[in-house]
């Protein structure tokens, strides 16, 4: 029996290089709002502020990232099954870097993304607003209190909207992202190759092993192998199984392994 997956650390590695675009999406978006709060009082600012901000930069990084760490993912764990049965590689994948297993994975994904990307992004986009609102509520208060005239409290929201407080806050919802969004991909990726290759194939669930992950999934890690159609107690497949509550999903580092006869 041999076992082959990708780890955690490998999550981490396509983190790190979806992170600076998913933030730069967020962060063109409060500029947006910025430049409107130069002009314009923070009352009409929040009124209009839900129309100005755009939605397809972040949706188009979250597909990117979908189809790229999806169709790697998979690629990587059918020729990881086949090398562990045993079964050449080579006349799978041939010489050529574009070939026919690529885009079966890549139709895969595809499904993925289309049915699951433009909800997704609704409430991406209704957190960031949510945020800013906060804000500028903030900077309403503020006027009010420190008694501001119209040209002080536009540059107080500016302020506010640039504060460090507030940048801190919008990584914290970049790392949610694609911390999340990693995980489905690359869980997906791996999942839908290692469906292909199923034959004396079983799963097994692997946490990150430290005292954050949780206890339902410390419980799954402790189960051993499982038969590949095996639903875990949270109506999963594999962990970050997009099909699954977002309770159990979010912020979760679980990965999943196969076990090759
Ligand atoms: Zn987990």
């Amino acid at each position: 029996m041999k076992q082959v997956g990708l780890t955690y650390k490998e999550r981490i590695r396509n983190e790190r290089r979806y992170f600076p675009s998913v933030l730069k999406a967020l962060a063109e978006n409060r500029h947006r709002i910025i430049e409107l709060a130069k002009d314009n009082d923070p009352r009409l600012v929040k009124e209009i502020a839900e129309q100005k901000l755009n939605k397809d930069k972040l949706r188009g990084t979250v597909e990117k990232l979908w189809m790229d760490i999806g169709t790697a993912s998979a690629g990587k764990i059918e020729e990881m099954i086949r090398r562990a049965k045993g079964k050449s590689v080579k006349i799978m994948y041939g010489m050529k870097k574009t070939n026919g297993r690529e885009q079966l994975w890549n139709s895969r994904m595809q499904h993925y993304v289309r049915e699951r990307t433009a909800w997704k992004i609704e409430r991406m986009m209704s957190t960031q607003l949510e945020m800013i609102n906060r804000v500028i509520d903030d900077t309403i208060q503020q006027t009010i209190d420190e008694g501001l005239g119209v040209l002080e409290s536009r540059k107080k929201l500016v302020q506010n909207l640039m504060s460090d407080e507030f940048v801190v806050i919008e990584r914290w919802q970049a790392k949610r992202i694609v911390q999340t969004e990693v995980g489905q991909a690359q869980n997906t990726g791996s999942w839908i190759a290692a469906q292909e290759n199923a034959e004396g194939v079983r799963k097994e669930w692997l946490t990150s092993g430290d005292e954050r992950v949780r206890e339902s999934h410390v419980h799954f890690g402790n189960l051993g192998p499982k038969e590949m159609n095996y639903y875990y107690a949270n109506n999963l497949l594999y962990p970050c199984d997009p099909n699954g509550e977002a309770e159990e999903i979010i912020n979760c580092r679980c990965v999943i392994l196969y076990d090759v006869d």
